[in-house]
């Protein structure tokens, strides 16, 4: 076997639920076709991207044949097999995974308070109007946002995200921007780790709320700005940032906007120390990226080799849900499309990754979306579980990540 088969016969196994193959015969096309799904050959194939630089749904081999809300390489590779008998890769032989993920991309009204605070110190710059028009703007869509919600403005209300999960026993990775950023772009977040949120009724800096989350079992990841997808330095810089504040390794991210390429930032992550990555998804719509609902590990296109970083795939995101340049669908729709997806990585033992924004859960359909798929994936008999708790199963019980 060859490099590539290897490499493909690990994911195999996963799917299958068991390492040992000894004995099994692989069709070589069927290993050449994982090779392909997993290190995202078309992606480097096709020259489409949408207006944020990505490869989204809308460009995907999988999305033209109507198959991109399936696991169908999951499903490929199971069909394969009909003779061998699949096992739970999961603990207590839980029948699937839900990674449980949450963007931090705004803080809330104190915050935007705060940024057109910033805004005016930088007087002298010459973009100093279009920017604080817009710091204006976004504090007034905040603030219409939160009293349409009928929430207090200034809650960001992570306990509330913690005390929801903790309900199902699961636990969630939330992913932080970096403070300061060089190389800044106009899509990057704003917001300091000193800057006032409500936590527990009080106002505190956001940098105790990051503390409180990590003490209490829950993971802290790197929410990498857009130019930190391609640059190793940069990303490390912002990982820094976060464990510098919660005194402890951070080893899971997504990049701001899933901005990704998979011939460069696989290595940059690696580069940068990261164990783990979720970027692996749709902007415009739910599904199925690389086919694949199980982690697996990513690929190194320069030196043809796995690397020691474990893609836990996003399927779905909240604003594909409803945002008007998305699937806009209704909350009921939005539900029964979600709760299909969860049946079919059910069905399949697989892991569902979901991915809430922290700051939006004070929308009340939103919240409610969420809610009911923890719901449904307890009743399921789920593993509810960070990306970090993924990371730490499958490098501990099956395979050399
Ligand atoms: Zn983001």
């Amino acid at each position: 076997m060859n490099a590539h088969q290897i490499y493909a016969k690990d994911y195999i196994g996963r799917v299958l639920g068991t390492h040992d193959l000894r004995g099994v015969e692989i069709p070589a096309d069927l290993l050449q076709k994982v090779f392909s799904a997993l290190t995202r050959q078309e992606e480097i194939i096709t020259l489409d991207r949408d207006e944020w630089g990505n490869f989204d749904c809308q460009h995907s081999q999988a999305f033209r044949a109507g198959n991109h809300q399936r696991a169908w390489l999951d499903e490929m590779i199971i069909q394969a097999f009909p003779l061998i008998e699949r096992k739970s890769i999961w603990p207590n032989n839980k029948p699937f995974a839900l990674c449980l993920t949450h963007d931090t991309d705004e803080l809330g009204l104190h915050v935007h308070y705060s940024k057109l605070k910033r805004e005016f110190t930088r007087v002298q710059d010459p973009n100093f109007a279009r920017r604080f028009l817009k710091g204006f703007i976004s504090a007034g869509t905040h603030l219409a946002r939160s009293v349409n919600a009928a929430a207090k403005p200034e809650t960001l209300r992570i306990e509330e995200w913690l005390k929801l999960e903790d309900k199902y026993g699961f636990k969630s990775t939330f992913h932080i921007f970096p403070q300061y950023v060089n190389n800044r772009h106009a899509w990057d977040c704003d917001y300091r780790y000193a800057d006032k949120v409500v936590y527990q009724q009080q106002l505190v800096p956001f940098a105790t709320v990051m503390r409180e989350v990590h003490k209490s079992g829950w993971e802290i990841g790197v929410h990498g700005s857009y130019e930190s997808a391609f640059n190793a330095d940069l990303l490390l810089a912002q990982k820094h940032q976060i464990e510098d504040v919660i005194k402890a390794e951070v080893i899971s991210t997504r990049q701001h906007y899933l901005h990704f390429a998979a011939q460069t930032t696989p290595s940059v992550q690696v580069q940068a120390g990261l164990k783990a990555d979720s970027t692996l998804g749709f902007n415009r719509n739910i599904g199925f990226r690389a086919g694949a609902s199980f982690p697996f590990r990513m690929w190194d296109h320069k030196n043809q080799v796995a690397l020691d970083l474990l893609q836990i795939p996003m399927h779905i995101m909240d604003v594909s849900l409803f945002r008007e340049d998305t699937l806009k669908l209704d909350e009921a729709s939005a539900i029964a499309h979600a709760v299909q997806l969860l049946d079919h990585v059910c069905a399949l033992g697989g892991c569902l990754t979901l991915n809430w924004h922290t700051q939006l859960l004070h929308v009340p359909h939103m919240r409610r979306v969420y809610e009911t798929l923890l719901d449904e994936a307890a009743r399921r008999g789920a593993w509810g579980c960070s990306m970090g708790e993924i990371l730490a199963w499958v490098k501990r019980n099956y395979v050399s990540v």
